[in-house]
């Protein structure tokens, strides 16, 4: 057999074959939905926020991002190449993803291992119509009357040691921090990212609807509450839910938008960057593509 400095043909072979393999593996398809226009200017940007995720992450090596808007893609065809999709829109019954057979159409995806997130209202579900998915899916969902989306600003202070949180320094924002969010039961895979203790008047209430307040969540004072995780699936697929994301400013804040950053890398099972994902958002930034 013939030898390139002592390496036979068919080992070399194997090597090359092997690195273009792992080139092929590397490259990673993120599917970004934005729902319908809900709210007035500022709040629940679907739109604007997904398109400025797409700004600040397709130059990221090995990620190819796509963009859908106004609620779920025409051509179920999208889903069909996807490693993650991640989901910004008015959720509860209007939820894009129970209309439809779209939620057996998901399923199929994550049976091979497709991963997904949901951002703000997107975690909501009824939990008699997709609740059951989400649980497995991402590890939760906003269930009415159980959970609550009172406005408030966390201090997250004590950041675990997961990717997601590279580079991100201890932030607070003032949001609509959905909190008491139903969860697997004993929260079994379920990863705190984001955590912190309400104060005793949020408790109270009144939440933005239905305005409470109700008896568990008062007789939950001084308890810490998580409003963002992540799941890993024994299928391969990865989850995450972000209850935050109501004001459009906050994507101002080097943090907030460094978190979610990472969390769409980490989504698609690209390495987080070492110090996370940088991206530059000016005040004029903020001001561009909002609804009407
Ligand atoms: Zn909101």
């Amino acid at each position: 057999m013939k030898q390139i400095a002592g390496i036979s043909i068919v080992a070399l072979a194997t090597i090359l074959l092997g690195c273009q393999n792992i080139e092929k593996e590397q490259t990673r398809h993120l599917v970004l939905i934005a729902g319908e226009a809900s709210h007035q200017t500022g709040e629940h940007e679907h739109r604007a926020g997904v398109l400025l995720m797409e700004r600040c992450l397709s130059g990221l090596p090995g990620l190819e991002v796509s963009m859908y808007f106004d609620g779920w893609p025409e051509d179920d065809a999208v889903f069909d190449t996807a490693d993650a999709v991640h989901l910004f829109m008015d959720g509860g019954g209007g939820h894009p993803i129970i209309q439809e057979d779209r939620l057996a159409l998901i399923q199929r995806h994550i049976d091979r291992g497709m991963s997904l997130g949901a951002m703000h209202y997107a975690v909501e579900v009824p939990k008699d119509d997709g609740g059951e998915q989400f649980m497995d899916w991402i590890g939760g969902h906003y269930e009415t009357y159980y959970s609550v989306n009172p406005f408030w600003t966390p201090d997250f202070s004590n950041l675990p040691n997961h990717p997601i949180l590279r580079g991100v320094e201890p932030f607070s924002v003032r949001d609509e921090w959905y909190f008491s969010i139903r969860f697997r039961e004993d929260q079994v895979g379920v990863t705190p990212l984001l955590v912190d203790t309400p104060s005793d008047e949020v408790r109270d209430g009144p939440y933005v609807w239905p305005h409470g307040p109700y008896d568990h969540i008062v007789e939950n004072k001084g308890k810490s509450e998580i409003v963002s995780w992540a799941v890993e699936r024994k299928d391969g697929g990865r989850g995450y839910g972000f209850t935050g994301g109501h004001f459009h400013e906050n994507w101002g804040d080097e943090n907030f938008r460094k978190f979610l950053f990472n969390s769409l890398v980490w989504l698609t099972g690209l390495d987080v960057p070492e110090n996370g994902v940088r991206c530059i958002v000016t005040e004029e930034d903020l001001m561009e593509n909002l609804d009407e």
